[in-house]
């Protein structure tokens, strides 16, 4: 081979292998739903997916967050680690289905695990009691009735104020997860809670989750939070929660209340701006008569006008992939789904 070949080639194979080394995705966000309680065509109720050193964690099962997992083609059965914000019902309603039907319909056997706050063990036992009929009938030799167990690690209280405000202390958070990836760098996985503001729903939390200097932080549901800052400092990316309302709806007295539970564009804006994250996706959006396409673009108008970083619009089976960028991933057309039928499809 002639010398200037033989150096082209190397020159080739290393850009190449520098390319594959920046598009390298450390964390897989999917929102899988980004509604809150209320009814959209488009938008289920709120769930997210973290796709991280091998493993698959969910945050909160809102309503149709199996459907979403299928449409975003997870592998349903891996998904078994569930971690809960609070216990409001937009954000577990859709658990059952998660636990129950991949059990005894694709044959998932790992047993789940959920991390919540406390009254979760009552939320997984009255869950056992609603659907006692399945988990006594279903099982069989085929489907085994202690894949059902459930495992649940409730989060302590918070001893500090949950909505500090200025000069009162920082939350830190308490550590819930940590696990090694398995590359040879054995890479930490670490998820995190904090307490976050959110008055009836209290307690409720927001999560960190970092692995390889990589971080992603969920609001959860919180009206502006100085823990969501702090968590959120320089993270890859936040996922916020956000709430606005049509003018017919802002001056009533249960809105105000509504109001004072969620966190308005502008209050967004300030924590993106304290917290500079490289990139800030709005899920949870809770829309009061600003409906559609135009209702998002009032809330990005009204986040924009001071908030000038990158930031998004979450929909429903969005993806943000994290590597050395961040980068956004439209949902992609789904008409040509194979349905899930059964364990295995007999032509595998
Ligand atoms: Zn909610
Ligand atoms: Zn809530």
């Amino acid at each position: 081979m002639k010398w200037h070949i033989f150096i082209m080639t190397v020159l080739m194979v290393c850009s190449h292998s520098l390319l594959a080394q920046s598009d390298k995705v450390d964390m897989r966000v999917i929102l899988l739903g980004t509604s809150g309680p209320e009814m959209s065509p488009d938008r289920s109720g709120y769930a997210t997916l973290i796709e991280v050193g091998g493993k698959k964690l969910l945050f909160d099962a809102g309503r149709g967050v199996l459907q979403r997992l299928y449409e975003s083609e997870v592998d349903i059965k891996k998904v078994t680690t569930v971690f809960l914000t609070h216990l409001h019902n937009d954000h577990i309603e859709g658990l059952a289905s998660l636990w129950i039907t991949p059990w005894f319909l694709l044959g998932r056997t790992e047993q789940m695990k959920i991390w919540g706050p406390v009254g979760t063990l009552k939320m997984r036992d009255g869950m056992r009691t609603m659907y006692g009929h399945d988990v006594q009938n279903r099982s069989d030799e085929h489907n085994k009735k202690e894949s059902l167990d459930l495992k649940v690690i409730e989060i302590e209280n918070p001893k500090e104020n949950v909505c500090p405000k200025k000069g009162d202390p920082i939350s830190l958070g308490q550590e819930l997860y940590k696990e090694k990836d398995n590359t040879p760098a054995a890479h930490e996985i670490k998820v995190t809670a904090f307490p976050v503001c959110h008055a009836d729903g209290n307690p409720a939390f927001g999560y960190s989750i970092t692995y390889n200097n990589r971080k992603v932080v969920l609001s959860g549901d919180t009206t502006y939070s100085r823990n969501v800052v702090h968590h959120g400092m320089n993270a890859d990316l936040i996922v916020h929660n956000v709430i606005a309302t049509g003018k017919d709806f802002s001056h009533t007295p249960e809105m105000q209340i509504i109001l004072g539970k969620l966190t308005t564009p502008e209050q967004a804006a300030d924590v993106f701006k304290e917290a500079k994250p490289k990139m800030a996706v709005f899920s949870h959006i809770v829309k009061k008569g600003l409906p559609g396409a135009e209702g998002d673009k009032e809330i990005m108008k009204r986040t924009q006008e001071t908030y000038k970083g990158p930031l998004e619009m979450g929909v429903d089976r969005m993806i943000i992939d994290i590597g050395s960028q961040v980068r956004v991933i439209k949902p992609k057309v789904i008409s040509d789904l194979t349905d899930l039928d059964f364990k295995k499809h007999p032509d595998k």
